[in-house]
């Protein structure tokens, strides 16, 4: 039996961590008559989200269910019932729900049409508020002991007591967008597993010349093929686009597979991976292109009508000497294995997300931690990781909904307390 609506407005939930997870928590227990309040230590809410709308807010991915479930490495099994109760279709609904279309881009990936973050979040908080959802912001998480939840806020430490608490305090990266870890004192304290935070769907550092980083940093490297043993030995190979950086290489390409070469490096750096510049054309044939008589053409202007140009030629000029750059076997080989050597990985603090946090283990299927009954966490701090195309959103938000809706299971079948 449920709870009635007296009930349900008195019972005190807290959800701490105004990100999407939170948000989602938020949403679902708004939703079925509830009132809670989102406590945050920032001014407003969802920042790191408003952030991922600067690059066009890439919500999900169309690609089928069982592939996109794929994407979260070894804690797929653990992600699993987040995405069946919050699969790519539901993400597609939800921001429909809010007045926002979305489209599948060229990549399979899901963006909100006017690919902005701000205008769906303030809709998202105003149906939140219209629906008894409160706010408390400024108010950083600091303690807790027993009953009384402790809150740093402009003017003093304040405590609160709750029924349920649901935290959602994100992982580590961006730490000025208001996930900086600290959370992870206050759990550890508990006698919580937690591992450590690492950078994941980071750049790499290269140590490009001086001359290479000033003309082609921020120039992308379209349709190259990467490839390189994991740690396990096998061949990882995938088709797509980097981007040259100053300090190195970032962008999808490098984030797909940022979790296997951090820990290739965290074996033994540098790690030497390598780029297929002409994927579309066999060794053979380039060589053949190469071998062909130049006449009275220059290097660059012979390389040019072989579709050699750019940040390509100048890759080549990175590794091989002068004198041999006219070599038709040795150019054919580099263009086809180019060795691209990452000497180490960016820092958390520039990394798109976290690999580590607080391990599956503390906690039961409905997400609420094993030795703690009505506390849950959920999202980014978490200990899972997944690469960019939209498995993060998705991912964090459907964690936030599995969470409410065993906290409210629990509240069907027990009432209250917990
Ligand atoms: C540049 C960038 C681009 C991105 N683009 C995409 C994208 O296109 N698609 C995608 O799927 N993902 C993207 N992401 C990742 C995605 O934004 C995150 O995975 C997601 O926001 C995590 O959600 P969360 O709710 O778990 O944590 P967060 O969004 O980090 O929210 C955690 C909240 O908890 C609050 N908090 C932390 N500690 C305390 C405390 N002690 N007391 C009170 N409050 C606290 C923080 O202020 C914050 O508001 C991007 C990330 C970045 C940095």
């Amino acid at each position: 039996m449920s709870p009635d609506v007296s009930d349900t407005l008195s019972f005190k939930i807290a959800i701490i961590g105004a990100g999407p997870a939170g948000l989602m928590a938020a949403q679902v227990l708004s939703d079925a008559g509830y009132a809670p309040t989102v406590f945050d230590a920032k001014p407003s809410a969802g920042r790191k989200f408003l952030q991922a709308g600067r690059g066009g807010l890439n919500l999900t991915h169309s690609e089928n269910f069982s592939l996109f479930a794929s994407r979260y490495f070894e804690a797929q099994p653990f992600l699993q019932p987040a995405l069946e109760i919050f699969s790519p279709d539901d993400m597609r609904s939800w921001a429909q729900s809010l007045g926002f279309e979305t489209y599948v881009g060229s990549s399979g990936k899901v963006y909100p049409v006017d690919k902005k973050a701000a205008p769906l979040l303030r809709a998202w908080l105003h149906q939140l508020k219209a629906n008894h959802t409160q706010f408390k912001m400024k108010h950083r998480f600091v303690g807790w002991s027993k009953d009384v939840w402790q809150f740093q806020t402009p003017d003093s430490i304040k405590d609160y007591s709750f029924d349920a608490v649901i935290l959602a305090l994100g992982g580590a990266s961006w730490p000025h967008l208001g996930s900086t870890g600290f959370w992870t004192t206050i759990l550890k304290d508990k006698g919580l597993n937690i591992s450590p935070f690492k950078p994941a769907n980071m750049g790499f550092n290269v140590s490009w010349s001086a001359v290479f980083k000033e003309k082609f940093s921020g120039t992308p490297l379209k349709n190259v093929e990467l490839s390189f043993r994991d740690i396990n030995g096998n061949l990882q190979s995938k088709l797509g686009e980097l981007l040259v950086s100053e300090y190195g290489v970032e962008g999808s390409l490098i984030y797909t597979y940022s979790k296997f070469m951090r820990e290739k490096i965290e074996q033994k750096s540098p790690l030497t991976v390598y780029l297929d510049l002409f994927p579309h054309r066999t060794q053979s044939k380039l060589k053949q292109q190469l071998s062909a008589p130049r006449g009275k053409q220059s290097l660059s202007a012979f390389w040019k009508r072989l579709g050699l140009t750019g940040v390509k030629t100048s890759l080549l000029r990175e590794v091989l000497a002068k004198e041999h750059l006219c070599e038709p076997e040795l150019l054919a080989k580099t263009l086809k294995k180019f060795p691209l050597t990452l000497d180490s990985f960016r820092p958390i603090e520039e990394a798109i997300s976290t690999a580590g946090g607080l391990g599956f283990e503390n906690l039961d299927k409905l997400l609420m931690l094993k030795d703690f009954p009505g506390v849950f966490c959920v999202g980014e701090m978490l200990d899972w990781e997944a690469p960019t195309g939209g498995y993060l959103l998705t991912g964090v938000m459907g964690q936030g909904k599995q969470a409410a809706e065993g906290l409210l299971k629990l509240l069907q079948t027990k009432n209250r307390p917990l």
